[in-house]
């Protein structure tokens, strides 16, 4: 495992065209499903590779070499049937790499070298082949399951003294770590605990009926930009020499709010 290499450097060796559709497939990944990024030297397939992987099961790694993309996902049987039954909606060139890709043991290792955007519907639908979004987004676009303070976390690894220690560095915000837990946005239970027991965008999205503030005609009002988290950009242009990458994606990027929401209004 290497340390996260920022973006700038991910952008400098891909390219810009190549970058774009790293970017979307990061964050496609990002907003929809809970899982852990670990980053690595590529070897003989790229620079860097990154694994999207949750209880060391892969859902897709992608390797960054100069101005291509690589991208590589693994069915085995179950999804190789959910293929088959709907491979009329891939495009020709995937349904042919699928035909000629060999089963091994350990499935079907699919390997597309990307440096344009044209199938990166097709890897969007082979995702969501390999697993179910698992991430429910909070009323303003914050994300629960990346969040240091939601009680599951807690329970699983207990982070709260970092998560204070970087709530300090990027809100300035000043709150003892045994205070930090919540029971998550979307809690139904009438005892539940949040950090933010009166936060008004919750109340604004119930009043209205409405999912998210990205269904609100007034988006992005007064009071949502209130609760508006950092973007990776806005957190590295504040935080200078100081911006670390790994620390943003690990305690930061559940607030990133403003930037999720306006992708799911694209
Ligand atoms: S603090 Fe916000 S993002 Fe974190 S668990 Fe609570 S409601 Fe979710
Ligand atoms: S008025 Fe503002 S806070 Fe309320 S739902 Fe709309 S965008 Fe969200």
């Amino acid at each position: 495992m290497i340390q996260e290499p920022g973006r700038e450097v991910i952008k400098s060796m891909l390219g810009n065209d190549a970058f774009l559709l790293y970017d979307e497939i990061y964050n496609y990944i990002s907003d929809n499903y809970n899982m852990d990024k670990v980053w690595d030297n590529g070897g003989k397939y790229g620079k860097y590779v990154i694994r999207f992987q949750k209880s060391k099961k892969t859902l897709c790694t992608l390797y960054i070499r100069d101005n291509q993309l690589g991208v590589w996902i693994i069915f085995g049987r179950d999804e190789r049937d959910k293929f088959d039954k709907k491979r009329d909606i891939f495009c020709e060139d995937i349904a042919n790499i699928y035909d000629a890709t060999e089963v091994y043991h350990d499935g079907k290792w699919l390997m597309l070298d990307l440096s344009n955007d044209y199938y990166i519907d097709d890897i969007k639908q082979m995702l969501l082949i390999k697993k179910k979004p698992n991430i429910k987004l909070t009323m303003c676009g914050y994300c629960c399951e990346m969040c240091k303070a939601y009680a599951p976390n807690i329970r699983k690894n207990d982070e709260r003294n970092e998560l204070a220690n970087m709530w300090k560095k990027y809100y300035n915000l000043d709150i003892p770590p045994e205070s930090i837990y919540c029971d998550g946005c979307r809690c139904t239970n009438k005892n539940a605990r949040r950090v933010d027991n009166n936060c008004p965008v919750r109340v604004c999205v119930m009043n209205k009926g409405i999912e998210d503030c990205s269904e609100c005609v007034s988006y992005p009002c007064n009071t949502f930009m209130e609760r508006k988290g950092l973007s990776y950009e806005e957190a590295e242009n504040e935080q200078k020499e100081l911006f670390n990458p790994k620390e943003y994606q690990d305690y930061m990027l559940a607030y990133d709010n403003k930037s999720r929401l306006d992708r799911k209004l694209k």
